[in-house]
């Protein structure tokens, strides 16, 4: 385990140089498990900054792009193997700065590993068709020409994982990257980045501009020299990506929140089921985009399915990530807690019943992190507050319904449609699922949370606009099609 030393400084990294903002502010990045410890200092960037990266990557983006593909992912490779050296520290690290425990960090950084490897073969792969044309003499075909310069947008919940199934497909499909990670998990992202340094990516091609989403985030948004931009985060941040993106005809990609629902029919496993809600709704202290919030129960097996459901809520052990036995972390921030409890109010205040958790953690060194108890409520009816909006904490809600139809009519009434669970033995059930649930990942008998990283991720309604991310989908993102038609 990695002894915490003198917190260090890191720098934005442009054009191939580790360096201060030109504005002379940094920000500390601290531990939600202990708010007097801080796990380094980051870069509070301004403008300047900004349009250095931007002229870094332009400069580089004519060389990049001549590259050829296999030699581009040759460089994915490399990141990937660098990634893996040092997976110990940037997992411990990515701990100690936004809570999740030490097992998921660790898989989440694997993971990071994985998407570069697959990204690197994709440099390998087809990247056009050839299309029968009605002349005979001629030959048509298509081929991808590459955005430019792409914005990197991402927030603090996967600071490993969603940077780099950006980074690597940007990179490997022939783009240039300005990286503007989410400020809470900075040390994390400038960690990932010194990996694609250490394997020898040309300068500029790669740069890391750490700064407040409303400086940095709009600046990207608004600067002419960016071509796409790629956002993850929430749904009111990516409307002003959308507005800013199309008033100068730029490229946009969203991925955006959930409400996700799992829906446990009467004929279910149910304690498949049970272990899929508490795996999908509190790992990551329920902040995934894809976890799961709301618990469609029908009646007929309801009261055994809470009964299960809460005797597994009251074992879940909570505390620093860092600590082998701890099953749930703290929320990443004190903002996060905040956010959490006052949804938990809400639920109370609008007449929810609370079956468990519904504060903080009390106990010694409880209250010097942001810590809150897993959260059942019952009596859930599906207009509160608590079962439209998405709390991004360790809060369920159960809804109690009489048919497949009723509970489809509930996990569909939401603004929301990222991921979205059934749990039944009955195929005729699974195969209404598939078709009626208006989600982007739709699962059977899995949890809601979790999507493999050669798959298609994306969600419909108010989760996500344009393109998918993940696979082979993403090069419809990052990538224009060409279609060339030759004769001699
Ligand atoms: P957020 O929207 O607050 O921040 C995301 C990023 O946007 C950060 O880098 C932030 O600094 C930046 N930002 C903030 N204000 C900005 C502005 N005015 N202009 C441009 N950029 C700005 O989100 P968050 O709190 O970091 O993350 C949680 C949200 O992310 C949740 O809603 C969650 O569902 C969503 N999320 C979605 C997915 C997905 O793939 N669908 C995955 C993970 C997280």
């Amino acid at each position: 385990m990695m002894v915490p030393t003198e917190p260090r400084t890191y720098g934005n990294y442009i054009d191939g140089l580790w360096a201060a903002s030109v504005s002379g502010n940094i920000e500390a990045s601290i531990n939600p498990a202990d708010r007097h410890e801080t796990v380094g200092y980051c870069q509070k960037s301004g403008q300047e900054d900004l349009d250095r990266a931007v002229a870094a990557a332009r400069r580089a983006a004519l060389i990049w792009r001549r590259l050829s593909a296999p030699a581009r992912g040759d460089f994915l490779f490399k990141a990937a193997n660098v990634l893996e050296s040092r997976l110990d520290d940037i997992a411990e690290t990515m701990t100690r700065e936004m809570g999740k425990t030490l097992p998921e960090a660790r898989g989440e950084t694997a993971r990071g590993v994985a998407i570069l490897r697959y990204y690197a073969g994709e440099g390998m792969r087809k990247h056009g068709d050839v299309i029968p044309s009605t002349d005979p003499d001629g030959l048509m075909f298509t081929t991808r020409a590459s955005l430019g310069v792409v914005g990197l947008i991402t927030p603090w919940n996967f600071p490993v994982a969603i940077p780099i199934w950006k980074i690597a497909p940007a990179l490997v499909y022939g783009n240039t990257v300005v990286f503007k990670p989410a400020q809470d998990t900075a040390i994390t992202a400038a960690k990932v980045v010194e990996c694609f340094a250490e394997a020898g990516l040309p300068y500029g091609v790669l740069n890391l501009v750490t700064g407040a989403g409303s400086v940095i985030g709009q600046g990207i948004i608004d600067h002419p020299g960016i071509d796409g931009i790629s956002f993850t985060g929430s749904d009111g941040v990516g409307k002003k990506v959308a507005l800013g993106a199309v008033a100068r005809g730029a490229k946009y990609q969203l991925e955006m929140g959930g409400k996700n629902p799992v829906i446990v029919c009467n004929d279910a496993d149910l304690d498949l089921a049970v272990d899929a809600v508490i795996s999908g709704g509190l790992k990551s202290t329920g902040q995934k985009c894809t976890c799961t919030s709301r618990v469609i129960v029908m009646s007929g097996v309801y009261e055994t399915f809470k009964d299960k459901l809460l005797h597994k809520v009251r074992q879940i052990k909570v505390g620093p990530g860092m600590v082998q036995d701890t099953w749930m972390g703290p929320c990443a921030s004190e903002n996060q807690m905040q956010t959490v409890l006052s949804y938990i109010d809400k639920g109370t205040a609008e007449g929810a019943t609370l079956l468990h958790g519904g504060g903080r953690m009390q106990g010694e060194g409880y209250e010097q992190g942001f810590y809150v108890l897993p959260t059942l409520f019952e009596n859930v009816n599906p207009d509160m507050v608590i079962a439209q909006e998405e709390i991004f904490g360790p809060v369920l809600a159960l809804l109690k319904v009489d048919t497949l139809e009723e509970a489809l009519n509930v996990a569909n009434g939401s603004r929301y449609g990222l991921s979205a669970s059934v749990f039944t033995r009955d195929v005729g059930r699974a195969m209404t699922f598939i078709r009626e649930m208006d989600a982007g990942l739709v699962r059977i008998n899995a949890e809601s949370a979790g999507v493999e990283l050669q798959a298609p991720f994306g969600g419909m309604k108010q989760s996500s606009s344009g393109s998918r991310e993940q696979g082979q989908a993403a090069i419809e993102f990052y990538t224009s099609i060409k279609t060339v038609f030759m004769k001699s």
